[in-house]
């Protein structure tokens, strides 16, 4: 590999999916050029991933991206609840209510207390959600989307990453060379096999068919009412995709069943206890959950992120959500290097930041499954339906089984209340003890590492739009902001100075009177005042180092 060489670009992606997608969107926002590759020549079909988080929808808010997704998605008004029963034709025996985005509206806007998002969540189809991001980076100059390129293989050097890329029709084949490669290429990751990570954890830990599917007739689909999610006693789930003619069933079967093996037809007809009218077939495969995580994110110039390094089972909602996570931590950092005012340890805390959270919410959606695995256990079908008073006292006890267990899409602590307190490039001392995570709950803070509460300003946005490009420093009427501003002016790093005053409603939401915020979102460091050492806390929440005129150097001449 000759270190002279051009780059190609700054950044080579492998993989658009929707963390390859939401990375791609997030450099160009930071100024960064990339190339985008993709084995495939659209975006998928398949409905997958239906919630994006309150967490995510802020980060997508943070691109513009926000509003697209909601119009690609669940009309408002719908609620997102779940319920428990035996069949169509039988009997509900529970419910998780959970609000429409409508609903969540409100309730954030009657909240001052920092404890709510700024963005509710939304119900949207992954296909739709992919075409929606895919058309955004398509438009965009700063990405060049390759498709239908496959990435076989990344090898490094000191001075670039060289990705060899096979065009899926012609089998030629380009060598891409750039300062940074990312694999965001999904579970069977090329890249991540090609630097030889591991994964821990457990492979396939069940087998489950999908059929998807049109149907009107909503009277039998929807005999309980409407929802979201509709759980069945026996293990079968149907999902409503867009509240109208868009259907999901999933239902476990024998590990040995392979795609094309099973009736589709049959699938529903077991699943849902009753024959339903399907108007048409749109897609049924077999799928197999991991839950696995990397044993690494970074190799060098390389990094991973989404299910390329992190697989989780979808109870919960946190394979996505988590990637949507994992390419705004590694896009901001990546721009800054490339930039010349982040350093090397900039890079090393993707992983150190990131891969915790992963192996939290790897375990926490297997406490989600674990309730769903219980039902047939627990449930006597024949019973549930029985007009008798022991139907009556089997429904109540099932029912305060779901009541207790309703935690799989209200853990508002694991979507929110991350905090990257022992990152090398967060500003808190090793004696401040970080607050402790409860899953169920999210409290405010602005504890170094922690994402930023969300506020509303005087104009009535949230304080979170501040946190885009560059630091912010959040001043609640600090005696001494320039000193830190100005040293970071002198050591060409960008920062904005958000003025709020002593008595703005935000002061005791943000603890201290001056916060530094990184473009992420996250809590940099915190104090009453500027620090003695200004030079040294900016130098320490960029991370530079002495590798970081090199890198930089590489990069910006190809971006140039
Ligand atoms: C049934 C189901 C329900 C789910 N529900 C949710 C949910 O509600 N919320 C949530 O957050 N998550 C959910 N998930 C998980 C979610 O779908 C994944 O976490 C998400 O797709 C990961 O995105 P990604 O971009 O990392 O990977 P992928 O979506 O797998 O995308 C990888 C991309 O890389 C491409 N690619 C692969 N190899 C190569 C190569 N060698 N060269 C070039 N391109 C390549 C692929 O074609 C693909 O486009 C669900 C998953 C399933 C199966």
């Amino acid at each position: 590999m000759s270190s002279q060489a051009t780059l190609d670009a700054p950044v080579v992606i492998a993989g658009a999916g929707p963390v390859g997608l939401v990375l791609a969107l997030e450099l160009s926002h930071q100024g960064v050029r990339s190339i985008l590759v993709e084995r495939q020549p659209t975006t998928t079909t398949f409905p997958k991933m239906d919630v994006t988080n309150a967490r995510s929808m802020e980060l997508l808010a943070r691109l513009g991206l926000a509003d697209l997704v909601r119009a690609a998605g669940v009309p408002s008004q719908h609620s997102f609840d779940v319920i428990f029963a035996s069949s169509l034709a039988g009997r509900e025996f529970g419910r998780w209510r959970l609000p429409s985005v409508d609903e969540m509206r409100a309730e954030i806007a009657g909240c001052t207390d920092g404890s709510a998002p700024a963005e509710p969540w939304q119900r949207a189809m992954q296909a739709d959600v992919e075409a929606v991001l895919m058309r955004r980076c398509l438009e965009d100059d700063m990405v060049d989307v390759q498709r239908p390129w496959r990435v076989t293989g990344v090898t490094q050097d000191a001075d670039a990453v060289e990705t060899t890329i096979v065009h899926a029709n012609t089998g030629e084949r380009r060598v891409l060379r750039s300062a940074y490669a990312v694999g965001c290429d999904g579970a069977r990751s090329q890249v991540r096999a090609s630097l030889g990570i591991e994964q821990e954890g457990a492979e396939e830990v069940a087998t489950f068919a999908l059929v998807h599917f049109r149907s009107r007739d909503r009277e039998r689909l929807q005999a309980h009412g409407q929802f979201w999610h509709l759980f069945f006693a026996t293990g079968g789930i149907v999902i409503s995709q867009d509240e109208d003619e868009v259907w999901t069933v999933h239902s476990q079967v024998p590990p040995e069943t392979q795609p094309g093996s099973v009736d589709p037809v049959a699938v529903v007809r077991n699943v849902c206890g009753v024959p339903v009218e399907i108007d048409e077939m749109l897609e049924h495969t077999i799928w197999r959950p991991n839950v696995l995580v990397a044993d690494r994110y970074r190799a060098g110039r390389v990094f991973l992120a989404g299910d390329a390094c992190h697989q989780v089972i979808p109870t919960g909602g946190y394979g996505m959500n988590t990637g949507l996570a994992d390419a705004v931590d590694l896009g901001w950092k990546l721009a800054a290097v490339i930039d010349g005012w982040g350093g090397e340890a900039l890079l090393d805390s993707y992983e150190a930041e990131r891969r915790p959270v992963a192996l939290r919410n790897r375990d926490w959606s297997f406490r989600h499954l674990s309730v769903h695995l219980q039902m047939p256990e627990r449930a006597d079908v024949a019973l549930i339906d029985d007009d008798s008073d022991a139907g009556a006292r089997h429904r109540a006890e099932l029912g305060e089984f779901v009541a207790a267990n309703n935690g799989e899409n209200t853990s508002v602590g694991i979507e929110l209340g991350y905090v990257y307190a022992r990152s090398p490039v967060v500003a808190s001392t090793a004696e401040d003890e970080p607050p402790e995570l409860d899953p169920l709950v999210y409290r405010p803070t602005t504890f170094p590492g922690a994402r930023a509460p969300h506020v509303p300003l005087a104009d009535g946005g949230s304080i979170l739009s501040c946190f885009s490009r560059g630091f912010t420093l959040v001043d609640h009427g600090a005696p001494d902001p320039a000193r830190l501003l100005d040293a970071a002016a002198a050591l060409g790093v960008p920062m904005t100075h958000v003025a709020l005053g002593p008595d703005a409603a935000s002061a005791s939401v943000y603890e201290r009177r001056l916060v530094l915020v990184r473009p992420d979102g996250h809590v940099a460091w915190r104090g009453d005042d500027a620090p003695d050492d200004c030079d040294a806390l900016v130098a320490h929440v960029t991370g530079r180092g002495e590798r970081v005129a090199t890198a930089s150097a590489t990069a910006k001449e190809s971006a140039a």
